[in-house]
């Protein structure tokens, strides 16, 4: 086991040790914030056809070359039906956008160009009708066969829409994770239960269950355990077995209570790495047992919970589901901050972004590790390396929502 190691070996230790979590394959409506694990194949040439875009007419340009200005409308050539054939160089067809180009028709002319008299289309004097200009061709956007998403894209509205171009109801996705949220502590009462002076409301699992939901997570059970190594370990060892990943809060310090860590090495849970250099969070502990299911023990001072479950576990689902890695991006402190400690700082702050487009990032400033309450109206919190001490108004710090 490493002890007390640096941030940066224990994200990276982490992201090495998760397991992968098997594809599935779902319908499509299922698939919206899963992982793709397959190449996403397009079905067909796109557009698959010469496509109008625009409302109007289609003829022949050559007949347009020689003159020609007064067409017969022969037809209508909507979207979804069948292209018609022109059958002579003095006729149109109507045209509406989205339809294919009519069979012998090569321009198109909108229909804010003409006017109709009776049967016939007559161009307004001195438009210049360019052949295929308001045809979108066939294949221009992509060829049949073409990789329109790559394995380990998490899929949004937009890759939604993609996938139906792929042509199937059903798509291979990592499968939806069971996790399992557990705060540990005799004093924790959940809302709506009555409360003595001498206990403290659960929050760290209902926010810890928030962040994970709010990033579509929706399999998350949450539950709290009193620090008695007997319900412990039948709870967290049932809880580790139905579960794909368990997420602890509390009792992983050196009180007399802290029951965590002996409790997952009993279960057969063997710690990769417990304290991580950093504050909030140095107790952290993470363990991997035999089957490769891993366990995050997290401290249990509330911004400790929260912050290190940004920092380390979504990265580590990320992992175990397959996405592709992106790094967090950078924002520049809107004022100086100086941290005297030998630990990477965590700095809840609060964006804006100015008129020139750059993000910068306002600390908020907490008394302890202990208080949510300073939380309220921050976006997320800002990493400051272990080594330096005084942080300048405007350092570019890598920024972590929550
Ligand atoms: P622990 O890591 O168990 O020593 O807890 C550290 C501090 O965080 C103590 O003051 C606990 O009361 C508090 N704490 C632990 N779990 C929670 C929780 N679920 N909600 C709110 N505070 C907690
Ligand atoms: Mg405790």
């Amino acid at each position: 086991m490493r002890q007390r190691i640096d941030v940066e070996e224990a994200a990276a230790l982490v992201l090495a040790t998760m397991p992968r979590w098997e594809p599935v394959r779902v319908p499509l409506a299922a698939a919206l914030g899963a992982v793709l694990r397959e190449p996403l194949v397009a079905e067909r040439d796109q557009p698959p056809f010469d496509r109008v875009t625009m409302d109007g007419i289609a003829f022949a340009g050559a007949a347009f070359a020689t003159g020609q200005r007064r067409f017969r409308v022969a037809g209508t050539q909507g979207a979804g039906s069948a292209p018609l054939a022109l059958a002579s160089a003095a006729d149109c067809i109507e045209v509406m956008t989205g339809c294919v180009l009519p069979t012998g028709t090569d321009t198109v002319v909108p229909v804010e160009r003409i006017r109709r008299e009776g049967d016939t289309a007559v161009i307004e004097d001195g438009y210049q009708a360019v052949p295929r200009q308001f045809v979108h061709p066939l294949g221009s956007d992509h060829r049949q066969g073409a990789v329109l998403l790559d394995p380990g894209t998490r899929i949004g509205p937009a890759e939604m829409a993609i996938l139906t171009i792929g042509g199937s109801a059903e798509v291979a996705v990592t499968r939806r994770p069971r996790i399992a949220v557990i705060s540990t502590g005799d004093e924790l009462i959940d809302a709506g239960q009555p409360i003595a002076s001498y206990q403290i409301r659960s929050s760290n699992d209902r926010a810890l269950e928030a962040a994970l939901r709010r990033r579509g997570y929706a399999d998350v059970s949450r539950c709290t355990l009193r620090d008695d190594p007997a319900q412990l370990c039948a709870e967290i060892g049932r809880l580790h077995r139905d579960s794909d990943l368990v997420i602890l809060s509390g009792g992983v310090s050196m009180g007399q209570f802290d029951h965590v860590p002996a409790t997952l090495t009993q279960l057969g849970v063997e710690p990769v790495f417990h304290k991580v250099l950093q504050r909030p969070g140095l107790p952290l502990w993470f363990g991997r047992s035999a089957g490769g299911k891993v366990v995050f023990a997290l401290p249990g001072n509330p911004i400790s919970s929260l912050v290190c479950l940004v920092r380390y576990v979504l990265p580590g689902i990320d992992a175990a589901l397959g996405a592709a890695a992106r790094p967090m991006p950078r924002v520049r402190l809107a004022q100086a901050v100086e941290f005297r400690t030998d630990l990477t700082a965590f700095i809840p702050v609060t964006l804006a972004w100015s008129e020139a487009g750059e993000a910068s990032a306002r600390p908020k400033l907490t008394n302890t590790s202990g208080d949510f309450v300073a939380l309220g109206g921050t976006d997320g919190f800002v990493e400051l390396p272990r080594g330096q001490h005084l942080f300048p108004a405007g350092f570019p710090a890598r920024f972590y929502a929550w």
